[in-house]
């Protein structure tokens, strides 16, 4: 155990480190809409390299069963009422790279879509939160620090802490965990009221009510014993009304059990030394595979194939939070003066979408839009550029940045949540930085930083310097691990 924990921990009069139940909507690789799916599949690894019993308690959705069926070992079942709903709970496990996974099963439920929208996707996990407190007692694990994830997870601390008198799960220890403020999970009381069986007086400001609705986040927040988020910045932007999406109050209320660690990237996955999805490997100080890499993304883009022509890439959803209305802002602009290419791989937005589409037939040959989701040449992507777009409006963390400076694209990003944390600035004078960012969301900031970018473009020795700083940076999960294990032992 490292020396910082055994302090920490007999300073709480504790030996041991706690067990901690992570419980998610969705987990990597099983299940994966998004970046959560990444965290909490990778944290528990990390933690168990740590020496901490961590374990995942997720839906078995209808995406698992199809692929790892025959690996789970089914443990008991249960029924639980939803108001008048008397519904089925079965409790099985996969052990996967060392991790144990408590699959929480239901036709009804989890027998389709991970995320069914609306009042359904509430019922939904309404439901799931009923059924971990539920299991808990069983599952032969005692955790000591339950770690739920966004507003899908976020009922489970105030069900235990106001409806399970006297049991063991009043006395655990709940961290929630926002990493995406936006969603919120809000309906009308009566609804949570029938399914969950909430007291009336928990439905004012003081706890689950907000703006006139009950909102699953909010109930988290007064609840959880303390709540973090996956950056630092995104941490102290959410408490403030232009982040906070309604939660500035809360937040700031409970500000001392506030705070912020940053997720990390998978360095095996997207490793340019080993990637096997990229047509040649390459390292910091040995850059010809990626010029290898940009050819063969030029040439597969029906982009014109040059050395000499700085790369802009965007990997991305197309949506307003990623800084969609810049890049249409800004796009003719840049490409109408200056000598660059632009390769897109997303999809979202139509109206993003259609604009972009517009713009590939007027700089044919010089720009590439490829609308989709492709997860094999987001690869190609990272390694054949020379810079990375990022003008997000809001961005908790972002993992696109990171993983753009591990293949030595350089990141252009707007200074908020996770992207002002990871990328630092070129400074002309001391030669600092591994990145250009801007402050404003506002198109010219983001013009006059893709022309400092296009500016140290010219200049190989610069350029061969921030290549080499950003592909320096360290973005594994074990210091978002260790961050996550003092405040496990903290909360105890
Ligand atoms: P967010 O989770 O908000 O979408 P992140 O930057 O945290 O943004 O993570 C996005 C992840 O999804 C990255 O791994 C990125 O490479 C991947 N990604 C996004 N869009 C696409 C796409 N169209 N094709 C392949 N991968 C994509």
């Amino acid at each position: 155990m490292k020396r910082e924990f055994r302090e920490m921990l007999n300073q709480r009069g504790r030996k041991t480190l706690p067990n901690v139940l992570l419980a998610a909507a969705e987990c990597a690789p099983l299940s994966k809409t998004g970046g959560l799916a990444d965290v909490v599949g990778t944290l528990p690894k990390s933690l168990a390299r740590l020496g901490i019993d961590a374990r995942v308690i997720t839906p078995y959705h209808r995406v698992i069963k199809e692929k790892y069926a025959a690996q789970v070992q089914h443990l008991f079942y249960f029924f639980v009422d939803l108001g008048w709903r008397h519904e089925y709970v079965g409790i099985e496990k996969l052990e996967l790279d060392g991790v144990i996974i408590y699959l929480v099963d239901s036709e009804r439920y989890f027998g389709d879509k991970i995320y069914r929208g609306g009042y359904d996707e509430i019922e939904q996990y309404a439901f799931f939160c009923r059924a971990v407190l539920n299991a808990i007692p069983n599952l032969g694990f005692t955790p000591d620090v339950v770690h739920c994830n966004d507003w899908h997870t976020a009922m489970i601390p105030m069900l235990a802490r106001t409806q399970y008198h006297g049991a063991m799960q009043e006395n655990m220890r709940f961290l929630l965990t926002i990493h995406n403020i936006a969603f919120q999970g809000k309906c009308g009381f009566d609804f949570v009221q029938d399914l969950l069986g909430v007291d009336a007086k928990y439905y004012t400001a003081e706890f689950m009510e907000l703006y006139g609705c009950a909102n699953f986040l909010k109930a988290g927040c007064v609840f959880a014993h303390k709540i973090n988020t996956v950056s630092p910045s995104y941490a102290w932007e959410i408490r403030t009304p232009y982040f906070s999406e309604g939660l500035d109050g809360i937040l700031n209320a409970r500000a001392n059990d506030l705070s912020g660690i940053i997720n990390g990237i998978d360095k095996q996955v997207f490793n340019p030394k080993t990637d096997a999805k990229i047509p040649a490997r390459f390292d910091r100080g040995h850059l010809k595979g990626k010029a290898q890499c940009k050819a063969a993304l030029q040439q597969r883009l029906g982009l014109e194939v040059r050395a000499d022509v700085p790369l802009f890439a965007m990997v991305t959803r197309m949506t307003e939070q990623k800084g969609f209305d810049l890049v249409t802002c800004a796009l003719d602009e840049l490409m109408s003066h200056e000598d660059m290419q632009f390769a897109l791989l997303g999809s979202g937005d139509a109206r993003f979408e259609n604009f972009m589409r517009g713009a590939e037939a007027r700089y044919k040959g010089r720009l590439c839009a490829y609308i989709g989701y492709n997860e094999e040449l987001s690869h190609l992507y990272y390694a054949g550029s020379d810079f990375f777009l990022m003008p997000s409006r809001f961005e908790p963390c972002g993992l696109s940045q990171m993983l753009a400076m591990r293949y030595g694209s350089l990141p252009i990003v707007r200074e908020t949540g996770g992207l002002r944390d990871t990328v630092t600035p070129y400074n002309k004078y001391t030669g600092e930085g591994d990145g250009f960012s801007f402050a404003n969301y506002d198109a010219w900031e983001l013009r006059e930083a893709v022309r400092r970018a296009l500016d140290c473009w010219k200049d190989e020795g610069v350029m061969r310097a921030l290549v080499n700083n950003a592909m320096q940076a360290d973005f594994g999960f074990e210091i978002s691990a260790q961050e996550y294990a003092k405040l496990y032992i903290c909360m105890l």
